[in-house]
Parts: C-alpha cells; sequence; structure tokens
C-alpha cells in the first residue's frame, strides 16, 4: 500500500512520519499524583510495546512526575493538556518529550503562541489535537454546525500560527466520535497539508467494540496511506490499545509484531475445549515481539490443511494433539492437556535460533 509522504519529526528520539514505521501510543489512565501506580502502568505499556506514551497532566503541580518517569523508564512521554496553557510550558520546562494541546479548549491565540515559542526555545515537538467538541468559536463563526471542515480549518491555522514562530516539529489529529465525519476530516486534512497525521477514533467504547469501531476508522484510512501514529482509544486497559493497534497494522501488512494466532471457529468434530486453550495461549504469548504465524485448530482432520500457511501449529483430535509446521506434521500423539506449553516451547526454540 502507499503511503502519503508527510514531513517527518522526531518525539523523543522515536520517528514519526516522513515514511517512517507507523507508531503504536496509548495513554495512561492512573491518577498522575500516584506516582508508583502510574509508573507501573508506564511499564506494562512499554512492555506491551507500546512506543509514545500520554500522560494527562490537568495541573500544573501535576508536571512533577515528568523527570521521574522519564528517570524510571525508557519511553517517550507526551503531556496531555487542556485548557491552561500554563501546564503546557511547565510540562516543557521540566523536559518532556512531546505535548498534545487542544488549540480549542486554550481558546486564546496569544496563549497558543506562547506555547509555540517555548516549544521551539526547547525543542519540544507538539501535536495540534483538534477535536469536534471543541472548535474554537472564532472558527465556528463560518460554520452552521461542528463537522471535518471546521476541523480542518482550524488545524490548519495553527499550524499557521506555529510557522509563524519558527516551530514545525508538529502533527495533528482531527477527532469525532463519529467515523465518518472523522474519515473526512482526516482526508480533506491530508490533501491541504503534509504535517504527520496521529490517527484514532474519540471515545470509541469499552474494549471489544471500541477496538471494532476503531479497526474500521484508522483502518479505512491508513488502507488510504493516511496516518503516521496511531491510538486505540478503549475504555480499558491501556495495554488492550496496544494489542489492537498492533493487530490493526498487522492485518493490513504494515507492521509484523507479535504472535499472529490462526485459531478454526470449532465445529462439531471439536473435541477439546478450544476457546480455552487459544485465549490462555494468547495471554501468554501476548508480549512477544517477534512475528510468527501460530494456528490452534480444533480436530486433526482439517487442521494441518486449513493452515498451511502457518509457521507452527497445533490440531486437536479426541485424544491427543498433533504438532506441525508448514502444513506437515512434525510430531503426533502429544496429551492434550500438555499440548499448548510443547507448542510454546516450540515456539521459544523458533525464536531464540
Ligand atoms: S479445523 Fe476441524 S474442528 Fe476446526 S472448524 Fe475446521 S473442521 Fe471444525
Amino acid at each position: 500500500m502507499k503511503r502519503k509522504k508527510t514531513r517527518a519529526i522526531k518525539v523523543g528520539g522515536v520517528p514519526i512520519g516522513g515514511g517512517a514505521p507507523i507508531v503504536v501510543q496509548s495513554m495512561l489512565k492512573t491518577n498522575p499524583e500516584n506516582f508508583s501506580e502510574t509508573l507501573i502502568q508506564t511499564r506494562e505499556l512499554k512492555k506491551a510495546g507500546c512506543e509514545l506514551v500520554r500522560i494527562a497532566l490537568p495541573q500544573e503541580e501535576t508536571c512533577k512526575i515528568i523527570p521521574f518517569l522519564k528517570k524510571e523508564v525508557d519511553v517517550p512521554i507526551i503531556g496531555d493538556i487542556h485548557f491552561n496553557h500554563k501546564i503546557a510550558l511547565k510540562a516543557m520546562e521540566f523536559g518532556i518529550d512531546g505535548i498534545r494541546i487542544n488549540p480549542g479548549t486554550i481558546n486564546n491565540l496569544r496563549k497558543v503562541k506562547e506555547i509555540a515559542v517555548m516549544a521551539r526555545e526547547t525543542k519540544t515537538p507538539v501535536r495540534l489535537g483538534m477535536n469536534i467538541g471543541s472548535i474554537e468559536k472564532r472558527v465556528m463563526k463560518n460554520y452552521s454546525k461542528p463537522g471535518a471542515d471546521a476541523m480542518v480549518e482550524s488545524a490548519l491555522y495553527h499550524i499557521a500560527l506555529f510557522e509563524d514562530v519558527g516551530w514545525t516539529e508538529l502533527k495533528v489529529s482531527l477527532k469525532a466520535s463519529d467515523i465518518q465525519e472523522t474519515i473526512t476530516a482526516y482526508r480533506k486534512f491530508s490533501k491541504r497539508s503534509d504535517y504527520p497525521l496521529h490517527v484514532g477514533i474519540t471515545e470509541a467504547g469499552p474494549v471489544f467494540s471500541g477496538a471494532i469501531k476503531s479497526a474500521i476508522g484508522i483502518g479505512i484510512l491508513l488502507n488510504e496511506g493516511i496516518g503516521d501514529t496511531i491510538r486505540v482509544s478503549l475504555t480499558g486497559n491501556p495495554v488492550f490499545e496496544v494489542i489492537a493497534g498492533y493487530h490493526i497494522l498487522r492485518d493490513l501488512g504494515l507492521r509484523k509484531r507479535g504472535i499472529n494466532i490462526i485459531s478454526c471457529p470449532t465445529c462439531g468434530r471439536t473435541k477439546v475445549n478450544l476457546a480455552d486453550i487459544v485465549e490462555e495461549f494468547e495471554k501468554d504469548v501476548n508480549e512477544f515481539d517477534q512475528y510468527l504465524d501460530v494456528a490452534i485448530m480444533g480436530c486433526e482432520v482439517n487442521g494441518p490443511g486449513e493452515a498451511r500457511e502457518a509457521d507452527i501449529g497445533l490440531a486437536f483430535g479426541a485424544t491427543s494433539a498433533m504438532l506441525f509446521k508448514k502444513g506437515t506434521v512434525i510430531k503426533s500423539g502429544i496429551p492434550k492437556e500438555m499440548a499448548k506449553n510443547i507448542l510454546k516451547e516450540e515456539i521459544f526454540n523458533m525464536i531464540s535460533k
């Protein structure tokens, strides 16, 4: 798939845009005043493969956590700032790797300009995070209701403001909870600007339905070559956001990371609780970085054949299981209860070679 060429920027050393691999990011959900819980969650996100971690900074005092996190975890931290521009200034003073502001909630050009000057002085990349619910009044005077065009106009206006002060390490997001509106906004912006794009569907919902909604919205845009970094927003553990993000990239063939499980839906031939086995296996291998296609099939008759393309796999029979590689059986008669662990051992061997 041909990706749209965007400018290259870096956030805490991570390249975004300019043809770099699409970056997966997420956001902390702990109270930023609780250092230990926030640190634990930051480490969990990093372990899951999260490449940029965003933290809400509701007050100036909250910025104290920035040097602490930066010392403890080696992952770029982005400060999420609304309403009070002084928090953005403070976060940059404390050495944050990037900031995300919503100019609509700051709603004052002089204050946004102060942020731009400080960003230039501290060389801090900035995401201009436009949101359909908070487009500034000045822009809304030209529109009957908030929508894609108003978000694009607001984004372009604020980009020009940053360019005026000489700071162009910017990326942009244009979010609405309605998928079509979001897609329209990104398409329109992408035609008019080459700044890198952070893509996501805001307030997508709970883990299962939110992941589907995000996969549709983010997937359609990525498939058109639009998007340089993604965040799947879910109501739940942010580790699921990272997992969902990699699934989207992997299924579109944009990035290959981790174990791709191919499992059959089961049918009347299945003589094992395949759903539990697959669920446990998925948990066990969630943090593997290396890409492998692993099949777990419910029967010996069709299993290896149906999953011929898998690097390795298991097929369960009435009393035992067989291990196969690329459709060829390499071990049979494996007691069912040992099968999952034998598969894992074999994967370890393949990865460590
Ligand atoms: S692999 Fe076997 S058990 Fe699974 S759906 Fe196909 S026929 Fe049924």
